[in-house]
């Protein structure tokens, strides 16, 4: 049932443009043709399309295809657009709210984007580790992060094919030369699908809250060339400074004063050498791998930079 709908509400969004076409029609005729007459679904798909094309006086290349084209992952860089892609269910993550069916990550050979589908929209599950075709998914743009969105009108097609996914990591190196406000021991909302940094023991969104204690460095890496904002999670902040979660709590209780942990920090980090590997969100790199150097890079942008100052 929820195939023919998929079909009938691309068929009508096809015509759109040309035609008074409704969901319902298209999907009584494709219904008719799959259950009275036997037809395959793709047959009957093709015989209904010819039957609006004669109804709007169109030939079927001047129908074109709704705008969709087939798109890399990585080249997706603009909101609201109409794609087809080709990709690999990555990773399938637990939806946040009770309006999405599925949410996760697709990968094809440019690297990888976060996908939604909403329940309203009634599609078929994709399983993680398949390859699909995606018809007609929508892209999706937040605070300069891109993903797809699938809805009534996206085809679904497995494919008996594999994708070897691309990497989109990024490698910087260069001398942490600041450390942000809202690093070392910070507090999140425990609200469930939250965990926004508190500011004052307050969330923006749900208020007052009594917060989870986590460690975290926002720190500024200078290549000589550019600076880049990296996020070094909790796991990667324990591994760059050697104090656990545990040690920074007890250090900003014996100090009555959680800034002691970042002071601490800075006063390690800073002006030290690092390459950093992650993918990237938004203007951050999320530092997944952290190699300390020895000594700058680049000796050359650091000559540079000595003989200008
Ligand atoms: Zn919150």
């Amino acid at each position: 049932m929820s195939d023919l709908r998929t079909h009938a509400a691309e068929i009508a969004e096809q015509f759109s443009d040309h035609l008074d076409v409704d969901e319902d029609d298209v999907e009584e005729r494709l219904q008719n043709l799959v259950d009275e007459y036997r037809v395959p679904v793709d047959e009957a798909r093709r015989s209904v399309v010819n039957s609006y094309l004669d109804e709007a006086g169109l030939e079927r290349d001047e129908l074109g295809r709704g705008g969709a084209e087939e798109t890399l992952l990585a080249d997706i860089d603009q909101d609201e657009q109409w794609v087809d892609v080709t990709a690999k269910v990555v990773d399938l993550w637990e939806p946040r709210s009770d309006s999405i069916s599925q949410v996760g990550l697709l990968g094809d050979e440019s690297g990888t984007l976060k996908f939604v589908s909403f329940k309203t929209s009634e599609l078929p599950e994709l399983d993680e580790g398949s390859v699909y075709h995606l018809g007609n998914v929508v892209t999706d743009e937040y605070q300069g992060n891109f993903s797809v969105k699938l809805n009534r009108t996206t085809s679904i097609e497995e494919l008996d094919e594999d994708i070897e996914v691309g990497d989109d990591d990024v490698t910087v190196e260069g001398a942490l030369v600041d450390i942000q406000s809202g690093s070392g021991l910070i507090k999140r909302c425990p609200e469930e699908g939250c965990t926004r940094v508190l500011q004052n023991g307050r969330c923006n969104e749900h208020g007052n809250v009594e917060g989870e204690f986590d460690l975290r460095i926002k720190g500024v890496l200078d290549d000589g060339e550019e600076v880049h904002d990296i996020i070094f999670n909790k796991e990667m902040t324990e591994e760059l400074t050697g104090i656990t979660l545990e040690e920074a709590k007890q250090m900003a209780m014996d100090a009555l004063d959680t800034t002691i942990v970042v002071d601490e920090m800075r006063d390690d980090l800073v002006g030290v050498y690092y390459r950093v590997t992650g993918p990237t969100f938004g203007r951050y790199v999320l530092a997944d791998e952290t190699e300390r150097l020895t000594g700058p890079a680049d000796a050359e942008s650091v000559l540079i930079k000595a003989r200008s100052i």
